[in-house]
């Protein structure tokens, strides 16, 4: 038999909480994620870094400020918060109504376009990313906190 299979891996799970300012905003995470995957242990593995939001995004990208700007408004001319969505219009809409609810059509389709996580490989007990990779909590709706997960799965 493979030695390899013969390990039970690590599964951890960390939960953090970040506040975001504006929207669009690319938030920072990386260090956050990092710390997590220090403290669990894993040398070999994956952590998945999963926001818990459909109007929050998670990207890896690099962090250049004017970078960051001309990604915002890319965010926005794709769907632009100002037009017609029957999402925000209330006078027909039925399901998922909240009383503070607000029109965010367009943060659900930035959203759709970016995704809710992102998966990086571990190695050596550190996340193996390229040079300008930096993981983003992207915030597309209002700003707000957002639940971020980081899930690690690996072997010692
Ligand atoms: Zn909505």
């Amino acid at each position: 038999m493979n030695p390899v299979l013969t390990l039970s891996p690590i599964v951890r799970t960390h939960a953090f909480t970040v506040h975001t300012r504006r929207s669009p905003e690319f938030l920072d995470i990386t260090e956050e994620v990092e710390r997590a995957v220090a403290a669990c242990g894993v040398r070999e593995g994956i952590a998945l870094v999963f926001s818990c939001h459909t109007t929050a995004a998670v990207r890896i990208n690099e962090n250049e400020p004017l970078l960051l700007r001309d990604m915002e408004e890319f965010l926005k001319r794709l769907a632009p918060r100002e037009l017609y969505y029957s999402h925000n219009d209330f006078a027909i809409r039925t399901h998922n109504l909240t009383p503070e609810e607000c029109p965010n059509a367009h943060a659900h389709l930035q959203h759709l376009l970016l995704g809710a996580s992102e998966a990086v490989p571990i190695q050596g007990g550190k996340l193996a990313l390229g040079r300008w990779q930096r993981i983003f909590l992207v915030e597309l709706d209002r700003p707000r906190e957002r639940r971020v997960l980081v899930q690690v799965v690996g072997c010692a």
